[in-house]
């Protein structure tokens, strides 16, 4: 092992060298540096605002439900690190991979059956536009190859997901003229628990009846649409998409990437829908944090469509596909998950972050304030001040990342009732000084 580096050569090289997400280059940005984590909490190097630990409010972008360093997830690796760290899945497969595989199908929806393993969320999504516009292809309707979504939905920064996020307004509006065009919906009116809206559901079935000819396939983040603007939406418009796709031969695909695993208070939020789209992408908190991996999942209609065509293999095969590692740890995950009552845990955090939050809607700038499942999320009326923001929390000694105008929490599944106190008043003070 090299000699570790001080603090302050860290930074000169990080600044020096290292992107970050969404950063500027050459560095301007003075991130903290973590030494190490555990539980709920992220070590620092050196002290921030008098803090040497810090709660992460985010789980690691909605992935580390287990918190860090946790011993069952650790052995799952080790133990399979000491067997085959990787091996390439063209003409071989083993055991982590086929056991997550049969997995993921036993706990998704019916009658998602068939399962790509890739390498990261935005990848993932790739896979799944790629077998929708595949389908259409080997099945004798190559002109079926748009998208529609609605606007204010996030599915990742790769080329093909970037053109399905909002291109007003979101984070990809540089090359909303260079990607490939599609159908955008309005974005779905009220919150989770809101009455559907009528004519919104007819506008969602005027537009896939009219543009029915060139659709591939819808994609939703569904009930929770993450990194686009945190907004929760009534599972009845799941229903209606599903109902107009099937109505006008269109694929339905659920990016469930932020929303699986548990977060919204369903193991995956179609179930609040009680629906199953024919593909669906998962990531994130698949592995637990511990390590990149997502799959898409696909019904045997759209796997047996593709393998009818004049090329009658998916193309798409990337060196690190079906990582052993990372499968192994997926499912540990998942093993940890089930095997607890993680309904309870993600109740439980819903109410603490209700009762938490609630004082935040006094507080001025503060134009709406929202729960679902173990996501908090509090919207001002203006654009947040990021480094103000992060500060206050920091000084409470919580870890947040707000964006635009949004300050938001998405706690691991084991925060202690103090710690999420703690996280909630973090949210607070970063509304008030952000
Ligand atoms: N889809 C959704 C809903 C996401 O929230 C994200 C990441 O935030 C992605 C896709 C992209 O995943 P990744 O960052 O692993 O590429």
């Amino acid at each position: 092992m090299p000699d570790p580096l001080s603090p302050a050569e860290l930074r000169t090289l990080d600044r020096a060298h290292v992107w970050h997400p969404y950063g500027p280059m050459p560095g301007r940005q003075e991130p903290l540096i973590v030494e190490s984590a555990s539980g709920v909490r992220l070590r620092l190097a050196e002290p921030a605002h008098g803090q040497h630990e810090l709660i992460d409010g985010m789980s690691s972008w909605w992935s580390a439900v287990h918190g860090y360093n946790h011993p069952v997830l650790n052995e799952a690796a080790r133990g399979q690190l000491d067997r085959m760290s990787h091996v390439m899945f063209g003409g071989l497969t083993h055991e982590p991979a086929v056991r997550l595989a049969a997995r993921l199908v036993e706990i998704t929806p019916e009658p998602l059956r068939h399962v790509f393993l890739a390498d990261s969320g935005s990848v993932s999504v790739e896979v799944a536009v790629k077998m929708c516009l595949q389908y259409w292809h080997s099945t004798g309707r190559p002109a079926k190859k748009r998208l529609l979504t609605w606007r204010g939905g996030y599915h990742g920064d790769t080329w093909q997901p970037m053109s399905v996020c909002d291109p007003e307004g979101g984070m990809h509006g540089l090359w909303s003229g260079a990607l490939p065009q599609q159908v955008f919906a309005d974005e779905p009116p009220g919150g989770f628990d809101a009455q559907p809206d009528e004519a919104y559901v007819q506008h969602l079935w005027d537009l896939i009846a009219r543009h029915a000819d060139e659709l591939a396939a819808v994609i939703v983040e569904p009930v929770v649409q993450g990194a686009g603007g945190m907004r929760f939406h009534s599972p009845a418009y799941l229903r209606a998409l599903r109902e107009a796709c099937d109505a006008h031969d269109v694929l339905l695909v659920f990016d469930e990437i932020a929303s699986g695993f548990g977060r919204t208070g369903k193991l995956f939020a179609a179930g609040h829908a009680g629906i199953s789209p024919d593909v669906m992408c998962v990531g994130k908190a698949l592995t637990g944090g511990y390590l990149t991996l997502a799959a898409t999942l696909c019904t045997s209609r759209v796997a047996d469509g593709i393998s009818r065509g004049e090329v009658p293999v998916l193309a798409h095969g990337p060196t690190f596909m079906g990582n052993p590692l990372a499968a192994a740890v997926a499912l540990a995950s998942i093993d940890l998950l089930l095997g607890q009552d993680w309904q309870q845990e993600v109740k439980r955090l819903e109410t603490g972050l209700r009762d938490g939050l609630a004082g935040a809607r006094s507080i001025a700038g503060v134009r709406d304030v929202r729960v679902l499942g173990a996501i908090g999320v509090v919207q001002l009326d203006h654009d947040v001040n990021m480094a103000a923001a992060t500060e206050a929390a920091v000084r409470e000694g919580v870890w947040l990342r707000p964006f635009r105008d949004l300050i938001y929490t998405m706690p691991p599944y084991v925060t202690g009732d103090d710690d999420l106190a703690r996280i909630c008043r973090a949210v607070c003070a970063a509304a008030r000084e952000g």
